[in-house]
């Protein structure tokens, strides 16, 4: 795949990584909970035998309930059209913008998006680094962080 090509299947318009979401259907934590589930196979019998003097195995039905919530993400990411979070001008307005990213629109920073604060700052921490470095290089540099 193309660099351009992959930022675009990663990063949204307003520059968060869709793929490394947990609802991403082609992302990491999907696969991941796919390969754990596989590598614990009935661990819940050995659970409920530990769980007498190892109080922390009571919680493994939860735990495994989590891995299996994960294992059904079926997002194609937000350019596919169909991002659900309501307060989020961006995810549409890119494109009547004709822009890849919010930073390279002529209304940046605007205040169409209703996100709270820690998201709004979060919008601008992001989109101002992409103005500063350019596209690749902050692709790079946030793939090294935690996507939480
Ligand atoms: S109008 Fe605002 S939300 Fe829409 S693309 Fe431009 S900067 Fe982003
Ligand atoms: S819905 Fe909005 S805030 Fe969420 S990833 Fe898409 S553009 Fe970003």
């Amino acid at each position: 795949m193309a660099i351009r090509e992959e930022i675009l299947t990663s990063l949204a318009p307003c520059g968060l990584d869709c793929s490394r979401c947990h609802g991403f259907a082609g992302g990491e934590i999907k696969k991941l909970s796919e390969q754990l589930i596989e590598a614990l196979g009935d661990f819940q019998s050995v659970a409920d035998k530990l769980s007498s003097f190892m109080p922390v195995m009571q919680n493994y039905r939860q735990f495994r309930e989590m891995l299996d919530f994960f294992t059904l993400a079926g997002c194609a990411g937000c350019r596919s059209g169909k991002a659900q979070f309501p307060l989020c001008a961006a995810k549409s307005c890119f494109k009547e913008k004709g822009v890849d990213f919010c930073f390279q629109c002529d209304e940046y920073p605007c205040g169409r998006n209703r996100y709270d604060a820690p998201l709004h700052e979060r919008w601008r921490r992001i989109n101002d680094r992409m103005k500063e470095v350019g596209v690749e290089v902050y692709y790079e540099e946030q793939k090294k962080r935690p996507r939480y």
